[in-house]
């Protein structure tokens, strides 16, 4: 389970979501698309997901 919080990236945006990584990654990568007009590649995404796993 991995948790984006899409204020944590420096958007006024009240954005949660959680889940496993791969649901997280799609959901995120939309969600920036469609709310923020950001296309971020499905690699930053998944950068995002990795430094939010680290301890
Ligand atoms: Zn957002």
């Amino acid at each position: 389970m991995v948790k984006l919080v899409c204020n944590e990236y420096g958007f006024e945006c009240d954005y949660v979501v959680e889940g496993d990584e791969d649901t997280v990654v799609d959901s995120f990568t939309a969600h920036m698309n469609e709310a923020h007009g950001i296309e971020y590649s499905r690699e930053a995404i998944v950068q995002f997901v990795q430094r939010k796993r680290r301890p």
